[in-house]
């Protein structure tokens, strides 16, 4: 398609928020200015659009955000986007201040979101993946999830050492929705004794089994990853179910929860929020539009929203064997 001029471009995050998103910004805002474009902040996402909490941003909007967690434009969920009303209200606040274009950063719901604007109204839109899960595809990484396994790992070490002082054995819950990208990545980084993910189901008495085995090694501490969403349960209920085997083991629950969505980003998430911030401006630019960018071996990558927001991203196979070698 023939790119159309934009010279107004909306920035806003939507659904859940992620570590790197300040970051995002930050970078689309620059490149924004770099190529001579007016740039505005929505805040709180597609809720902000529809009541018409638009701003001009200026660099000193920008300026020590992008090492913040969280998303200084706010983040909302909005249900009167959803309806086709409530988005008529939204393009007509977006033509009231001129934007031509948007930067849409958040999940798949997000991204479907944009998408349907760009049918409806012909907004171009480009989406930057911003949610801790990774669970989107076109992007080897999403914005927010190196940070949160971070957070998770250098939690997890800490339960190490209680766990280890007491012989005891526990079990963390860790986020990441219906998928374990999360769970398998802070598993393996913080030798966990088994990782229980959504993916591929784990019976209780196989689970018992490897925790004997263990216990006949010897091993000082087990620290079991239970991936939020999983179908045998969470942290709480698994750990009721393996109680029920081992009654004389002193069996502890810890779910991290939310703080593995704040913090400031991780060296990667920089680096990724700022590329695709980047990216973001230059696709618009190159008429580039309902694509969602993405890195992918270190290289940008454009695939359309529909395509990206298709649930069949999948763990990689070697990660499974890795973390299955390394809990015998
Ligand atoms: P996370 O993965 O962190 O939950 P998300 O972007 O998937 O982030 P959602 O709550 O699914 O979070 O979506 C955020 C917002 O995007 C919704 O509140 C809604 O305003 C909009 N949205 C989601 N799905 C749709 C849809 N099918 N049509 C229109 N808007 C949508």
């Amino acid at each position: 398609m023939e790119p159309k001029t934009i010279k107004k471009i909306g920035v806003l995050t939507s659904g859940g928020d992620s570590p790197g998103m300040n970051a995002a910004i930050r970078a689309a805002v620059r490149a924004g200015f770099y190529y001579n474009l007016e740039m505005y902040g929505i805040y709180r996402g597609y809720e902000g659009m529809i009541q018409n909490d638009i701003k001009k941003l200026d660099s000193k909007n920008i300026t020590h955000v992008l090492e913040r967690g969280g998303t200084f434009l706010k983040s909302a969920r909005s249900a009167e986007f959803r309806t086709p009303e409530g988005r008529q209200k939204a393009y007509d606040n977006l033509k009231s201040h001129g934007i031509d274009a948007l930067v849409v950063i958040g999940g798949d719901g997000s991204l479907t979101g944009a998408h349907l604007f760009y049918k409806e109204f012909g907004v171009p839109a480009i989406g930057l993946p911003g949610t801790i899960d990774n669970d989107l595809s076109g992007t080897d990484s999403t914005i927010g999830f190196d940070t949160a396994c971070n957070t998770a790992i250098e939690a997890i070490d800490k339960i190490r050492d209680t766990a280890t002082s007491h012989d005891r054995l526990f079990f963390v819950e860790v986020m990441g929705r219906d998928a374990g990208f999360i769970a398998i990545n802070a598993g393996i980084g913080s030798a966990a004794a088994a990782i229980l993910i959504p993916e591929k189901k784990m019976p209780i008495e196989e689970l018992v089994d490897k925790l004997k085995v263990r216990s006949k090694a010897k091993k000082s501490s087990n620290i079991v990853i239970v991936a939020e969403g999983g179908k045998s349960g969470g942290a709480a209920e698994i750990a009721e179910k393996v109680k029920k085997f081992l009654p004389t083991y002193d069996i502890k629950v810890t779910i991290l929860g939310h703080l593995q969505r704040g913090g400031a980003p991780s060296s990667y998430d920089r680096l990724l929020s700022s590329k695709l911030g980047v990216a973001a401006i230059e696709g618009l630019i190159q008429g580039k539009y309902d694509v969602m960018a993405g890195l992918i071996n270190h290289k940008v990558v454009y695939t359309p929203i529909k395509r990206a927001i298709v649930d069949d991203k999948t763990l990689d196979e070697d990660d499974f064997r890795v973390a299955k070698i390394l809990s015998t």
